[in-house]
């Protein structure tokens, strides 16, 4: 099942890595191929294409930077020290930084038609779309600028009416039109899509739970923010792996051999690229097993197929719980009630509490986490990192916090004593 979901999206980057290159125009070719695509940042999700089977929408900086990161963990390295290097605060999330970096060192391709930025309201990410425009002057920008408080449905026409602006500028900006045919088309897919996830999730929340581990995660990530239905021979692929997920929990199969299934944990706040595959980690050293990621659980709802109106309305709901504004930007409620619930759902007592050290938004509600987990009964395993910047938190001292807390409150013995303590610093 894992190499069915990681195949997915290595045809995805390898597929994507010829367009960047080919489309570049400091490798000095191909205007026609520019004048078909459109790229964004790596938060906004690429739905939108949908509606435009004649063009090719790319996330500009996630080959380059965002995915390769959770690959190479030095691979941001040298984007985080140019920025710096020009004045930017070290303690701004290294998203944004890493961004500003690539852009500084010119490490990104010059590319396409216009480029749409998100309204992802931390602290440098503003920065990152005005570097773009400084090293970029002639791609033209569109701010999607959602509302944050998306639980107010009085809220969602002003997101509609953006995603309206936004196919109006795409249209006018390459010729192209914008098909009601194909979006429903590759939306209804896209439903079918979550209904499969949704399978996933419930045999997960069973006590047999079939899907642990890094391609389980950062499938769902790419599936919900990059593919979303546009790609034909996703669905296949994930009836194949449901099928499969299915077959092997009625033989009352699990996940892992039954020593390495002793905690059932979720993570909470955002994970650390540098190290992807912890929850590998966490399963083989400690018995951990991570059943699902705060990050996954944005948005479920099928989207609209029929009405047109309804169907930005619902466009509008989805994008406005992209990636990191569903629970780190979405207030009190989204990230600290939320957590307790999905603690509940997933019948989890053990949550991985990731803290980014640069990331205010989470900062706000540690104590508050802190406080309520305890009363309520949690053992939450505070692990701190730097995002994509493994110098100011290495690996190692991220495993430590997790076998501190094993061994210290817990009590407990690893499952694999050779995998608590190992150099890895240098490594991809
Ligand atoms: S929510 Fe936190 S981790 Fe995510 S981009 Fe914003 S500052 Fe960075």
């Amino acid at each position: 099942m894992s190499h069915e979901l990681t195949y997915q999206i290595f045809r995805y980057v390898a597929e994507n890595l010829v367009l960047l290159n080919k489309a570049d125009r400091k490798n000095g070719n191909s205007d026609e191929l520019n004048r078909m695509m459109v790229t964004f940042d790596e938060m906004t999700m690429g739905q939108i294409m949908a509606g435009f089977p004649d063009l090719c929408g790319i996330p500009h900086q996630l080959l380059p930077m965002f995915l390769v990161s959770e690959i190479d963990q030095l691979v941001c390295i040298p984007y985080i020290d140019a920025v710096e290097s020009y004045g930017l605060p070290a303690d701004t999330c290294p998203v944004p930084s890493s961004e500003c970096g690539a852009l500084v060192i010119n490490a990104l391709p010059d590319m396409g038609s216009g480029f749409i930025s998100s309204s992802m309201p931390c602290d440098g990410s503003t920065m990152a779309s005005s570097y773009f425009s400084r090293r970029f002057p002639n791609i033209p920008v569109f701010h999607l600028c959602f509302p944050v408080r998306y639980l107010d449905e009085e809220t969602v026409q002003m997101g509609a009416e953006d995603i309206k602006a936004c196919i109006k500028w795409i249209e006018e900006r390459t010729g192209a039109k914008w098909s009601w045919e194909h979006y429903f088309e590759c939306m209804k897919r896209f439903n079918q899509e979550t209904d499969l996830e949704l399978n996933k999730w419930e045999i997960n929340k069973s006590s047999r739970p079939q899907l642990i581990g890094p391609s389980y995660e950062l499938f769902r990530k790419w599936n919900y923010e990059m593919d979303g239905g546009i790609d034909p021979r996703v669905l296949p692929s994930m009836k194949k792996v449901d099928k499969m997920l299915m077959k092997a929990y009625e033989n009352g199969e699990t996940a892992w051999p039954e020593r390495k299934m002793k905690h059932r944990a979720i993570v909470w706040s955002c994970p650390a690229h540098y190290y992807a595959n912890f929850s590998n980690w966490l399963a083989n050293c400690w018995g951990i097993d991570v059943l699902v990621e705060m990050e996954s659980l944005n948005f479920t709802k099928h989207l609209e197929t029929e009405d047109k109106e309804e169907a930005l309305r619902d466009l509008a709901r989805l994008y406005e719980r992209m990636v990191m504004r569903r629970h780190t930007n979405g207030g009190y409620q989204n990230v600290v009630d939320e957590c307790w619930a999905q603690c509940e759902a997933w019948n989890a007592k053990l949550v991985i509490m990731y803290q980014n050290v640069a990331c205010k938004n989470m900062a706000t509600v540690q104590g508050i986490l802190d406080e309520q987990g305890r009363a309520r009964g949690y053992d939450l395993i505070w692990i701190e990192h730097d995002l994509m910047d493994p110098r100011t938190v290495s690996r190692r001292t991220m495993r430590d916090k997790v076998n501190e807390y094993m061994r210290t409150v817990m009590k407990a013995e690893p499952v694999d004593p050779s995998l608590v303590e190992f150099e890895d610093e240098v490594c991809m």
